[in-house]
């Protein structure tokens, strides 16, 4: 089953480098991208490629919209939707007001997979085709989770978050049975369909010294999983880390401390990190990811990309809804961007589109498989019409750079200008059109 899908088509080469973009994206304003069976078959120019292909197939016009790899969220929680804008505190207030007790809901099965069918369609609707996910404390929201993403043959990488102290009686788990139950989904759903399981104690205020000990042991049990968890969000939160891990030189050292630091290990937020810090994170190869929206809503600090940058770390990008004000990562680069222009160095729409694109795919050992529209890809694609915003299309209306086209989506785009969402070649969101989709 072949199809083709023509309008202005733009992602990056395989071999872009992160510090020279510009030589590293094509863009085709009359583009074409040709899937064959779930994977890309062919992209390019739409002429160049229609006068050498001698099949016939089906192409669909999608006129001035934009083709681009589907979006990849490397820092969200599905199980605090219904905490997303809740007022008024810090972070470690926060969980206990809003995100506890909303977690807490999800040990109810029939809870579970309703809500997280809605959290993964909202994911879609925003062009979000691969995440990092972390559920709550429960078997039933990881197995939703997992389950929903296969039946949608989504990529998605989640795995049961751990928590044994300091989180009310109704979160705690010890330690033994979070690895049991790691061990068991591990079985059940790691690189299953397009899953993959990501060893997940939230941090180390909520993790014992045991329990991030185990952790670890567990994740190095296996070649392939990964691994997440937060640090350096909240000045707070810093305090009693050092406050309960005493003999450790700082935050990243308790976490180094029990070998967790790794290519395949995530780190959430790092806005305090200092040099050393980052000079470790650096020579371990983990990866931090810089949640925008969530650090402003949560008055928690201003990232300042330039630091991982220089220590050469690869950085990725979360929505981390509920602290996350959206699941839109053009939302999302609307706020890093900001915050980059605070700090006094505003990053290019090409570094930032790439961030979300094949930067993640990269940063996930993934860029075999998805991230841009090399042949043999998995055809999981998002196609924008700016037009569905007035004030962007009247923005747009002259002829516009390809930077300036994206730089202008990021900024006043959201899930409005999301036509449509595929994963491997099928419509799966829509914003515009719901006929004969395979809506959730
Ligand atoms: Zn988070």
């Amino acid at each position: 089953m072949q199809k083709g899908y023509r309008g202005r088509l733009f992602d990056f080469k395989t071999s872009a480098e992160i510090h020279d973009l510009e030589k590293g994206f094509k863009y085709f304003e009359d583009g074409l991208l040709i899937v064959k069976d779930g994977f890309v078959e062919n992209a390019g120019d739409f002429q160049t490629i229609f006068n050498k292909t001698a099949q016939s197939f089906e192409i669909e016009n999608l006129g001035k919209s934009i083709i681009m790899p589907g979006f990849i969220d490397t820092h969200v929680h599905s199980v605090q939707t219904k905490a997303i804008a809740s007022f008024g505190k810090e972070l470690l207030d926060w969980l206990d007001n809003y995100i506890f007790p909303a977690e807490r809901k999800y040990e109810d099965p029939e809870y579970a997979t309703f809500h997280t069918k809605f959290f993964l369609k909202n994911l879609l609707k925003n062009g979000t085709t691969t995440a990092l996910v972390y559920p709550s404390v429960h078997e039933t929201s990881t197995s939703a989770l997992f389950d929903t993403a296969m039946d949608l043959n989504m990529r998605l990488i989640a795995g049961n978050t751990w928590m044994d102290r300091n989180a009310p009686g109704y979160l705690l788990e010890n330690c033994e049975a979070s690895y049991k139950l790691s061990s068991q989904l591990i079985k059940k759903y790691h690189n299953r369909s397009r899953l993959k399981f990501a060893v997940t104690p939230r941090y180390a205020i909520t993790s014992s010294p045991e329990a991030l000990k185990l952790a670890a042991s567990l994740f190095h049990e296996y070649d392939d999983l990964y691994l997440q968890t937060h640090i350096s969000e909240n000045r707070k939160e810093i305090e009693m880390v050092n406050h309960s891990y005493p003999n450790h030189r700082n935050y990243l050292d308790v976490y180094d401390d029990f070998g967790m630091l790794t290519e395949r290990t995530f780190l959430g937020h790092g806005i305090y990190l200092e040099d050393d810090e980052l000079k470790r994170i650096s020579k371990t190869g983990t990866k931090i990811v810089h949640c925008p929206t969530s650090n402003l809503f949560l008055g928690s600090g201003l990232f300042d990309y330039q630091k991982p940058l220089h220590n050469n770390i690869q950085v990725t990008l979360g929505s981390d809804v509920g602290g996350g004000t959206s699941f839109s990562m053009l939302q999302t680069l609307q706020d890093a961007y900001k915050i980059s222009a605070i700090k006094g160095s505003p990053m290019s729409p090409l570094l930032m589109f790439y961030l979300i694109t094949l930067g993640a795919a990269k940063a996930l050992g993934l860029e075999n498989r998805i991230g841009n529209f090399d042949k043999g890809k998995e055809a999981d694609f998002v196609v924008l019409d700016p037009d569905m915003n007035p004030l962007l299309k009247y923005r747009i209306e002259e002829s516009v750079s390809p930077e300036d086209l994206l730089f202008a989506m990021m900024i006043l785009g959201d899930d409005r200008i999301v036509k449509e969402t595929y994963l491997m070649g099928k419509a799966v969101g829509s914003n515009q059109s719901t006929a004969g989709r395979n809506q959730i």
